[in-house]
């Protein structure tokens, strides 16, 4: 399942190959599962629209577009976002049109520069959908602009492990599992700690951690991306270097003691005994 940094790579790198391009067509396969809003109303809502921006919101890939010269009608407004979620194995290909068509493609735009912007999805957890311009809410708070105040009080009352707050969607948006294990351990704060319990500076360094981690690993994601836009962890795709997630048994990297691993929420944690109280 791509995580947020993932995502944030994947969009930029969309935002780079696609924005400013012209959706001259859209062709939408026969499986229903992908579809979150009627095909009718994708296809109005994408057929000759202007891609302006392509952008990350939680996990959702969000293509701002815009009609010119279109009179707005209740299915084809003037502004409109196709949201995309890629669920666990869907892949945004940028590609030209001679190139073949995969096995598990559920949608196919043809672009005014040439090329076709094909949505693949084996397993087809993944979700298109369309909404009005500015309609999109994930909930939650976008971590990466989380305030200090904003989320201290997130937390307030809670109690509920921190980490499960962290995975909580409707409090911040789109930080999974790896990466509240990782910013977890560099804010020293076991994962099963009630979020209540937790003091107003420990929750400052969680914030910082959260940031750092998912600025590290996007950064790291957007280097490794080439015009195949691929989101289902293709090697050397997502390099940033685990701590604790994964390393169960294995020296901790700052005190040597074996990483540990609990579940919590039916999730697996891991955590150093020594450096996270
Ligand atoms: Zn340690």
């Amino acid at each position: 399942m791509p995580e947020l940094p993932e995502v944030e790579t994947i969009a930029r790198g969309l935002d780079r190959r696609v924005a400013g391009d012209v959706i001259e067509s859209i062709w939408l396969g026969q499986k229903p599962e992908p579809l979150k809003s009627p095909a009718r109303e994708i296809a109005a809502a994408l057929d000759h629209s202007r891609i302006s921006t392509v952008r990350r919101i939680g996990k959702h890939i969000v293509f701002d577009l815009e009609h010119k010269n279109v009179r707005p009608t209740k299915t084809r407004p003037t502004q409109a976002q196709w949201i995309v979620h890629l669920g666990m194995t869907g892949r945004l290909q940028v590609c030209e049109p001679q190139s073949e068509v995969l096995k598990h493609t559920h949608a196919i735009l043809k672009l005014a520069s040439g090329r076709e912007l094909r949505f693949v999805d084996p397993r087809r957890f993944g979700r298109l959908s369309v909404v009005r311009a500015g309609g999109f809410d994930a909930g939650g708070i976008e971590p990466l602009e989380a305030d200090l105040d904003r989320f201290i009080s997130m937390f307030r009352g809670r109690k509920t492990p921190i980490k499960s707050a962290l995975l909580n969607q409707k409090l911040l948006r789109g930080v999974g599992n790896i990466y509240a294990d990782e910013s977890l351990f560099r804010a020293g704060i076991r994962p099963r700690r009630r979020a209540s319990t937790i003091t107003r500076d420990q929750l400052a360094g969680l914030l910082a951690s959260v940031k750092e981690v998912l600025r590290e690993a996007i950064a790291l994601g957007g280097s490794s991306i080439s015009d195949y836009v691929d989101a289902d962890g293709e090697e050397g795709f997502f390099q940033l270097q685990h701590r604790v997630y994964g390393r169960e048994g294995e020296p901790c990297l700052v005190c040597k003691t074996p990483i540990k691993r609990i579940v919590i929420a039916g999730r697996s944690s891991h955590y150093c005994p020594k450096c996270q109280k």
